[in-house]
């Protein structure tokens, strides 16, 4: 790395862009150009496709970026999730092969964690792995996978060790998802689509050598996972323009660059939190209701939500932040949204109710206010968040486990 100084990043940056950013790119070339730059994920090592930088060097390649409209990285659960507990758990061999090909877009991860009686309680999952020679034979049920329909590989927790405590026998593998032992079945939402799935896991198999951060160490290597979950699902988007799906299966690497700017991304909230007042008063414009005083009061709660956000962000990036902010971040991101379909509710009227490009939003306020209860779930519902905030930021006891140190197999399951 030549240079660090916040001006020298940002007149590199700047350069490099001009001199690379073409929106007649097709989204694979553009994606390979930044994963092989180190723009892709900066805050990455060197040896991980990055270039070592702070949150705050980070965030000029964001706002770079920006500025010319230039796609950022590949959207998706690989980027968000997968890469960083790569970047930080897996061997040298598994960066070069995994990290490039999330980076350039060529494989798209989904995340098999959830089971039916383990989501909030995680550890408490019952997936297993037994070792058949140089692999493992995987038996058992993952729900709420988001985008698995849409994944050649998927993040896995598995239970290897029954006669361990519940924390110690889980194993952390990366597993491909086109093979005869996985069925994915779609799970239709009241937003009408089916954007998560149940996974049946049935003699799938997965190669000893896809072991990410050790055998029976994968509570530690979930926890790299979920922490990055939790401060990405509160920043609200990396604020670059729109972007393309990754990965074989939803065939968007030969697609011109350019039309996927201004693009919802595949599996989002419908918008994060950025731009949320924004469109308010917008539409609240439009249609005259933007004189009214309650409306006008609940758009500048959100706007003060909004700023707060950002400003939360920024410190969190630039390393200030306490600990605990990722979680307040979260519980700030589902108090959003749920006081944007209060207001946007009250602004459309009617039209709330009707779906639909046709419609007032182009249907988009109404698809939000249909998946808000979402994100209070996701990553950890808001009752678990307040929960590591009061143990883990405010030092307050743990909730007493009789079961605690027990060997898996004989704690009681599903009670
Ligand atoms: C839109 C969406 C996408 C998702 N995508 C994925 C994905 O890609 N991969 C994946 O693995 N999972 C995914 N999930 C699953 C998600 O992580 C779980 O739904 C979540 O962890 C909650 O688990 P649960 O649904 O089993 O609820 P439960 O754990 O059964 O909780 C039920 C209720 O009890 C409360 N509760 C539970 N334990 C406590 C406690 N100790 N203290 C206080 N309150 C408690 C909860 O807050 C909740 O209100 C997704 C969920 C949603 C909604």
């Amino acid at each position: 790395m030549a240079t660090t100084s916040p001006e020298s990043v940002r007149e590199e940056v700047r350069e490099w862009v001009a001199a690379n950013w073409s929106p007649d790119l097709t989204v694979g070339e553009w994606w390979t150009l930044l994963a092989e730059s180190g723009y892709a994920a900066p805050t990455f090592p060197e040896d991980s496709f990055g270039r070592g930088y702070s949150r705050a060097l980070a965030n000029i390649v964001t706002e770079e970026l920006a500025k010319v409209k230039a796609v950022g990285p590949p959207a998706g659960l690989g980027y968000l999730l997968a890469a960083p507990t790569i970047a930080t758990h897996s061997t040298s061999e598994q960066k070069q092969h995994w990290l490039r090909r999330i980076l350039d877009g060529s494989d798209a991860w989904c995340q098999l964690f959830s089971e039916p009686g383990a989501g909030s309680d995680l550890a408490g999952l019952q997936c297993k792995a037994e070792r058949d020679g140089d692999e493992w034979i995987i038996t058992g049920q993952k729900v709420w996978t988001s985008t698995a329909q849409l994944c050649n590989m998927g993040m896995l927790i598995a239970r290897t060790d029954p006669d361990a405590p519940k924390h110690t026998g889980i194993t952390y593998f990366g597993i491909d998802m086109d093979q005869p032992g996985i069925e994915i079945r779609p799970l239709k939402e009241m937003t009408g689509r089916a954007m998560f799935n149940e996974v049946f896991l049935d003699g799938a198999r997965v190669p000893d050598a896809n072991i990410i951060g050790g055998l029976n160490n994968g509570w530690a290597v979930a926890n790299t996972t979920l922490a990055a979950e939790r401060a990405g699902l509160g920043s609200g988007g990396s604020g670059a323009a729109g972007s393309a799906f990754p990965g074989p299966i939803s065939n968007q690497l030969g697609v011109r660059v350019g039309d996927t700017v201004g693009q919802e991304r595949t599996g989002g909230t419908g918008g994060g939190g950025g731009g949320m007042a924004e469109r308010l008063i917008k539409l609240a414009t439009e249609n005259g209701k933007i004189t009214e005083p309650v409306i006008r009061q609940g758009i500048a709660k959100l706007w003060s939500l909004q700023q707060i956000g950002k400003y939360s962000t920024l410190r969190m990036r630039g390393g200030g932040a306490s600990a605990g902010a990722p979680n307040l971040a979260k519980l700030m991101m589902s108090d959003m949204l749920r006081l944007n379909r209060e207001v946007a509710t009250a602004v459309l009227g009617p039209e709330m109710t009707i779906l639909g490009k046709e419609s007032m939003s182009g249907g988009m306020q109404q698809e939000m206010v249909l998946f808000s209860p979402g994100p209070s779930i996701y990553g950890g519902t808001d009752q678990v968040q307040r929960n590591i905030i009061g143990e883990r930021a405010l030092g307050l006891p743990k909730e007493p486990d009789p079961n605690k140190g027990a060997p898996f197999k004989d704690i009681p399951k599903n009670t």
